[in-house]
């Protein structure tokens, strides 16, 4: 199977607009609480790089990694950390930052390690999600976009590590066998 960039999804005027929308919500909500960014990397990277420095409040910022697709295929394997959080969550105010919930599997699994971890409250903050696909409920406070059923790559998200430095998101599309 081999695949080609697709059309474009959502420009990347529009991510920017969107941005300043979430942070300035952002903004007003954690006003004068003690606002940790957890990073889920890889795919947020890009989306939590612009989110924090549109933010008009101070805020600290950590990074996770997850293994993603476990649960998806398989009940019996859970996502977990590939790369757990380095700070105390204690009392703190976590925002996650991911790049887009499909099944939910992730995020789910996400929010139950670090509220395990005693946080004052947590929220999620999604560039995208996927809706029609979600398997597991899971809230998303700050959303930015939803999409329809379509792999996408860009702006942080990636194929085979590919395509993560778009400024835009794109569908990934199959090429018809000749
Ligand atoms: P979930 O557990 O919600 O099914 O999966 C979430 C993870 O799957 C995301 O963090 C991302 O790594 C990956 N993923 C799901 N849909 C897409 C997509 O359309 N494009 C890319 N590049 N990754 C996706």
């Amino acid at each position: 199977m081999r695949y080609r960039l697709g059309p474009t999804l959502i420009t990347a005027p529009e991510i920017r607009a969107r941005v300043q929308e979430l942070a300035g919500m952002i903004s007003l909500d954690y006003a004068g609480r003690d606002l940790l960014l957890i990073c889920v990397l890889k795919g947020a990277a890009i989306f939590w790089a612009d989110l924090c420095r549109t933010l008009r409040i101070p805020c600290q910022s950590d990074f996770v990694a997850m293994e993603s697709y476990g649960a998806a295929t398989s009940p019996l394997s859970e996502p977990r950390f590939t790369k757990p959080a380095d700070v105390a969550l204690a009392d703190r105010d976590i925002l996650i930052v991911e790049d887009i919930i499909d099944t939910g599997h992730t995020s789910a699994r996400l929010r139950e390690l670090l509220r395990a971890r005693s946080p004052r409250s947590l929220a999620t903050c999604s560039l995208l999600d996927k809706a029609e696909r979600r398997q597991v409920a899971t809230p998303i406070e700050y959303c930015g976009f939803v999409i329809p059923n379509a792999f996408v790559v860009g702006y942080g998200l990636d194929y085979a590590q590919q395509y993560r430095h778009l400024p835009h998101i794109a569908v990934l599309e199959r090429i018809p066998e000749a």
